[in-house]
């Protein structure tokens, strides 16, 4: 009884280095690719996608460089692992990021099916902004076209659901 339980302590401080090593390294590259954006003039944010406690990819924020508002670190990230691994469906990765995701990016990774995201500082004046400057978009949907958009998406799904 006490040969057990003491052998579940070693196991349980040998996992706990584990992890704890492997976080290590995580935040440490992720403070790494942070310097690199910040040399470029880019928001020092960066993230990385792990997969059974390996790096599939890494990024960091890119888009005062690049120009391209998708260039945000979550999804460079998540194209990068796309690409790897060769599938749009993240749900075995989880997400080391430094600070709590954009919306735009909130999306992405919900559409990419990642479940955990590991994050460092909270994103307080972002998200306060976000909800004033939703109040300045205005939705419009239009009737006069809708039928032609709608049948075209209805063929593709009959012509899926045939195929099985
Ligand atoms: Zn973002």
């Amino acid at each position: 009884m006490e040969d057990s339980s003491l052998n579940n302590q070693c196991l349980c401080a040998l996992l706990f280095m584990f992890i704890g090593d492997n976080m290590n390294v995580y935040y440490n590259k992720l403070m790494t690719l942070c310097e690199k954006a910040s040399r470029k003039n880019c928001v020092p944010v960066s993230a990385l996608i792990v997969k059974d406690n390996k790096i599939i990819s890494s990024a960091y924020n890119l888009r005062k460089k690049t120009n391209n508002i998708l260039d945000h670190a979550e999804i460079i990230s998540i194209q990068k692992a796309n690409k790897k691994l060769k599938t749009w469906n993240l749900s075995e990765c989880e997400m080391y990021v430094t600070m709590k995701p954009c919306e735009m990016c909130m999306n992405i990774i919900n559409e990419s099916r990642i479940k955990k995201i590991h994050y460092l500082i909270d994103n307080v004046d972002y998200y306060e902004r976000k909800e004033k400057d939703k109040k300045n978009i205005v939705f419009i949907k239009e009737k006069d076209y809708d039928n032609m958009c709608s049948n075209i998406i209805k063929k593709f799904f009959k012509k899926i659901r045939e195929k099985d």
